[in-house]
């Protein structure tokens, strides 16, 4: 388990101050939600408040140099539990909630805390919520659950109140871009794959590195063939749903956004660059019709994960927005 990538990461040290201060009154919580988008280092926060707890240095910080602390970094440190989504799998399953609650229920083996970490709690289905909904209510002594989850995750509200929660949020542009220009050999305009990815900067990092620098290049030439009409829709669809087809949605989305605010003038902003915000009778029908098409490309983001014929919505996706830039040439 890697959790001294944490202390890298600036944007985590309010967290970080947070966690040591109720460390340092022996106050740690026995339930805590991290509220996170993918990209923000939520894992590795949760590791490293792992380590705060199962550090046997007594410092106020995880030493990475103790007994506990070097179990834990080659992964076998018998007091922590990680539970993810198995792949494949569309929910974490029961088994894996009731395995993780007895190993919590136990004696801890080396006399300090249990910490179980649960990644991707909104993938939890009711009857795993509910297995450890005992454990939340009546939690047994030195025993930490973390779960990591979306700020929009669905969990209920009967787990989600049992616990302290804490929202981790994208860093100001200028940290972001400071880090990922000293984390990253490539000279490229951050500020733009930033944007692409809701401000986190370990997915921005991620993305570069898979290749991320090209999409900008073929999604402008796909644009223009859109307008044109020269491209077969189905192909198109094919290909996007096959790769990475949220990434190429939430290019758009910032693409039509630029175009919008472009056609209005500077005096519109990008939040109020929605349909109620402006009368409908003020808005020309090229206006309209990108407005149409950001809102098919949100709709496709919002039900991406419900198993939806991503193919067929993309298809429709794509057939409104050649007759979106088909008007506006
Ligand atoms: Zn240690």
């Amino acid at each position: 388990m890697d959790f001294l990538s944490a202390d890298s990461l600036p944007w985590l040290l309010p967290a970080q101050q947070r966690l040591r201060d109720c460390a340092a009154v022996q106050r740690l919580p026995h339930s805590l939600l991290l509220l996170s988008t993918p990209g923000l280092g939520a894992e590795q926060l949760a590791n490293w408040i792992t380590a705060l707890a199962l550090c046997e240095s007594g410092e106020a910080h995880p030493c990475g140099g103790c007994a506990s602390c070097l179990l834990l970094r080659s992964d076998s440190h018998p007091d922590s539990h990680i539970v993810r989504i198995e792949e494949d799998a569309l929910q974490i399953k029961v088994d894996q909630i009731r395995d993780l609650i007895e190993a919590l229920t136990l004696k801890s083996y080396r006399g300090g805390y249990k910490v179980g970490v649960i990644e991707g709690a909104e993938a939890l289905n009711a009857n795993g919520a509910n297995a450890f909904l005992k454990t939340l209510e009546e939690p047994t002594q030195n025993t930490m659950l973390i779960m990591i989850a979306k700020p929009s995750h669905r969990l209920p509200a009967t787990i989600a109140s049992r616990c302290l929660r804490m929202t981790l949020r994208p860093p100001a542009p200028e940290q972001a871009i400071a880090w990922l220009k000293a984390n990253s050999p490539s000279a490229q305009d951050w500020s733009a794959a930033l944007e692409l990815c809701a401000g986190a900067p370990l997915l921005a990092l991620e993305r570069q590195i898979a290749g991320g620098a090209d999409l900008e290049t073929e999604m402008q030439k796909t644009m223009g063939q859109l307008a044109e009409g020269s491209v077969d829709i189905s192909l198109l669809a094919d290909s996007w749903a096959r790769s990475d087809s949220l990434l190429r949605i939430a290019w758009l989305e910032n693409w039509i956004t630029r175009r919008v605010r472009s056609h209005l003038g500077a005096a519109t902003s990008l939040q109020s660059a929605e349909p109620v915000g402006l009368p409908a009778a003020l808005l020309k029908a090229k206006i309209r019709a990108l407005f149409e098409l950001l809102d098919a490309a949100r709709d496709f983001r919002r039900f991406a994960s419900t198993g939806m014929n991503q193919q067929l919505a993309l298809e429709a996706l794509l057939l409104g927005g050649r007759t979106a830039l088909g008007n506006e040439a």
